[in-house]
């Protein structure tokens, strides 16, 4: 199928110095890509990013906040949130081009010249809309998500996917109330990791509620739970019948991640994903992947060229 992905130098400096999230993930994912020869398969285009619009960004982020951020970008040190995400010289400029990026690949697959598309620098997920949160600067997806209720419709029928071993508080709480945004985000129990959130009866609150699913899983838990829970997923999306999905494909619950306790074989990541785009070929909609996490960075750029080559195959 004809996948759109995106990729440039800005765009894939995404990641921190002396950090766990390293640029080198995009670097290595070059490599594999063009050991691949899929980059000569007429299927799949690529596309450059380009810095978003402060505008952009300001339909999920306050102003104060997008400010602080810019000046901790000039000045090129300090912290984003508590701890975890650390200020660099030039990190407006990268977290702008994710957002771009992902605001792109929704737009291009809406207007169905793709039916997926890639922003593997993309998938921030616990960006607040007035704070960053654990390596996320600017939240791309809920920044999507207000740019397609904006464009389309308020009601606009949204379904956002999530499987990294994280739960996406970003996405939850910002659209915790809202009945046409659902979410199905499958991770590992917040007891356990960070960001200790996304329990089972987090559902979606007032008019929303139900529109939500939240599935901790107990550390240590692997292929067999993953695939149990996407079917799941699989089913929820034919049940609400989404205009589009958004699927964080964050890597970081494979088995070896240096920070999280699950198990999942690339196997049984693979599948998981083909489950979702298969669910979105009988649907008839398309899909826009998200990088999201992982820490092991060799096996998530092997990974995201095997995430490719599934789309093209389908
Ligand atoms: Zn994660």
């Amino acid at each position: 199928m004809k996948t759109l992905l995106f990729m440039d130098d800005l765009l894939f400096k995404y990641g921190f110095p002396n950090h766990p999230l390293t640029p080198l993930r995009y670097e290595y994912f070059r490599e594999y890509l063009s050991e691949s020869g899929l980059l000569d398969n007429p299927d799949l285009v690529t596309a450059s990013s380009s810095v978003a619009d402060e505008s952009l960004i300001a339909l999920f982020h306050t102003k104060p906040y997008i400010e602080r951020v810019k000046e901790l970008s000039e000045v090129g040190y300090g912290l984003l949130d508590r701890g975890d995400t650390p200020a660099y010289k030039g990190v407006y400029e990268v977290a702008a081009s994710s957002v771009y990026a992902t605001v792109e690949a929704v737009k291009r697959v809406v207007e169905g010249d793709y039916l997926f598309a890639l922003n593997l620098a993309g998938g921030w997920h616990h960006a607040m809309r007035s704070s960053a949160g654990g390596f996320c600067v600017f939240n791309d997806i809920g920044v999507a998500i207000e740019y397609l209720k904006k464009w389309k419709s308020p009601d606009y029928r949204i379904l956002y996917i999530d499987i990294d071993a994280h739960h996406g508080d970003g996405v939850y709480y910002p659209f915790e109330s809202d009945p046409h945004v659902y979410i199905f985000d499958i991770h590992e129990d917040g007891r356990y990791l960070y960001p200790g959130t996304g329990f089972a009866h987090e559902e979606g609150s007032g008019p929303a509620r139900g529109t939500k699913k939240n599935i901790p899983l107990p550390p240590y838990a692997g292929d067999e739970e993953l695939l149990k829970y996407v079917d799941m997923a699989c089913s929820f999306a034919r049940d609400i019948n989404p205009s589009i999905i958004l699927l964080q494909g964050g890597l970081d619950g494979l088995a070896g991640d240096p920070l999280t306790h699950l198990n999942y074989t690339v196997d049984g990541y693979i599948n998981s994903v083909r489950k979702i785009l298969e669910t979105c070929l009988d649907l008839g909609i398309g899909l826009v992947f998200l990088g999201g996490g992982g820490y092991q960075p060799r096996v998530v750029a092997r990974t995201w060229v095997d995430v490719i080559k599934l789309m093209l195959s389908l």
